[in-house]
């Protein structure tokens, strides 16, 4: 690749093999779709180059301005990254092995909203919301009139409606803990929900205020922590919005969605942050699918009262270290000396992390804001974490609900117990040091 080829901010012709100056002419008819044979650097601000602004927390979102993260809108793009979170570096897999045209144009017909969310007064504080984008599930109808071609602009949420069974559902409607009512949970046990998938949109200046730091460090230190993966973070301070390579959040809305807004209405709230383990697969060294399902129970009562239920799904793996920290961890919870201990649980986890966490709790209130949320009645989690995040973003929490003691599973008393002590709301108070390291799981 010959350096005096590539022009920053211009199109400019480079070899896509390295070692080979010169670009060859591609002569053999391919059925697979032409792939680019030239390389667009907007490392730089180009001189002539005018992108449409986006200005952060302004009400109207033509006055805000669209997000366009596409890669078939080269010169428009006005953020950094691309669109579907992680999912983009598949969407470059498909690129390169020739399964998908690069230039594909998205056919977004009958794709809109199927329900309605806001506007709400928090999508106009650019200090309530800097992780997603609120205007991001219609952005056709605020710029339908842009031209399509020139203008890729995509959604980074979309809002369905959906069925969901779930096992025990079934056992609690069997139970008598849960009445079917025919619209929100039916006789068969399934759940009628509206459920929204949003991809994350960091305005880095809001992003750098919410955790404390300069946003040009924050900025650095994002260019380097991801082996410089995006150089627009340091090139481009005129660009302030960035898609990054993550996962997304899946809203659950159990209920009439305008319910959530109205304040004589109760609300229920659990937000559950991923753990494929238990979530999916059922292990029992943790207290997550249990507690979701309650969560979920809590939600369904919620709206059978009028109200309406929210379960607020991220993807944050193993307190957002990921799942090989995660079971590396396990290995040296019930490897070390004395096994598996309720007074060893977070020491392990910073032994192999360096921390104990990186959620960043303060991040997700931005989602409980684009849903309008002012007062949670039922807050179903036992998080200082999620508590502190929820009430310092100027939500009110009127109960806490812990998991019932029954829920868990024998296994996750290690976990529960060592959360507790730490600061986890508990209505039955706290252990001692010395109980704590009698509370213990099993070797495997
Ligand atoms: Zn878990």
């Amino acid at each position: 690749m010959t350096e005096d080829r590539i022009e920053e901010g211009s199109e400019a012709q480079v070899s896509a093999q390295p070692g080979t100056p010169t670009p060859q002419p591609d002569v053999s008819p391919s059925p697979k779709p032409a792939k680019p044979k030239h390389i667009i650097l907007n490392s730089h601000q180009h001189r002539a180059a005018q992108v449409l602004p986006i200005q952060w927390g302004a009400a109207d979102p033509r006055q805000r301005g669209p997000v366009i993260g596409s890669l078939r809108s080269l010169k428009h793009r006005n953020v950094i990254g691309t669109h579907a979170g992680s999912y983009g570096v598949y969407r470059a897999l498909a690129v390169a092995s020739g399964v998908l045209d690069p230039t594909h144009k998205a056919d977004l017909t009958d794709t809109s909203p199927v329900v309605e969310l806001g506007p709400h007064p928090s999508w106009s504080d650019p200090n309530k919301i800097v992780s997603l984008d609120p205007f991001g599930a219609t952005p056709a109808a605020a710029f339908g009139d842009y031209d399509s071609n020139e203008y890729d602009i995509l959604p980074t949420i979309a809002i369905t409606k959906a069925h969901i069974n779930i096992p025990e559902l079934r056992d609690e409607i069997a139970q008598g803990r849960l009445q079917v009512d025919g619209q929100i949970l039916k006789p068969d046990g399934s759940l009628v929900v509206t459920k929204a998938a949003i991809d994350p949109v960091w305005h880095l200046p809001g992003l750098a205020k919410r955790l404390k730091i300069e946003e040009w460090e924050l900025r650095r230190v994002l260019f380097q922590q991801t082996g410089n993966m995006f150089p627009e973070l340091v090139t481009r301070p005129d660009l302030h919005v960035f898609l990054p390579p993550i996962g997304g959040t899946t809203v659950y809305i159990i209920g009439d969605p305008a319910a959530i807004t109205n304040p004589d209405l109760p609300l229920a709230v659990r937000v559950h942050d991923e753990c494929n383990g238990s979530d999916v697969f059922g292990s029992d060294i943790c207290t997550c699918r249990p507690y979701l399902v309650h969560g979920i129970e809590v939600c369904i009562q919620t709206a059978q009262e009028g109200g309406a239920g929210i379960i607020v799904y991220c993807r944050k793996e193993g307190r957002a270290l990921g799942e090989v920290t995660k079971f590396l961890v396990y290995n040296a919870r019930k490897r070390q000396e004395g096994g598996d201990r309720a007074d060893a649980y977070f020491l392990r986890t910073e032994c192999v992390a360096g921390v104990q966490d990186m959620r960043f709790q303060e991040l997700m209130s931005d989602v409980l804001h684009w849903l309008g949320v002012t007062r949670i009645d039922r807050l179903v989690s036992m998080s200082n974490m999620k508590y502190n995040a929820i009430t310092h973003a100027g939500m009110e929490v009127v109960e806490r609900i812990p998991i019932p003691p029954e829920l868990v599973p024998a296994d996750a008393q290690v976990e529960i117990e060592a959360k507790k002590a730490a600061g986890y709301y508990s209505e039955d108070g706290v252990r001692s040091e010395a109980d704590l390291g009698q509370v213990k799981g099993r070797d495997y």
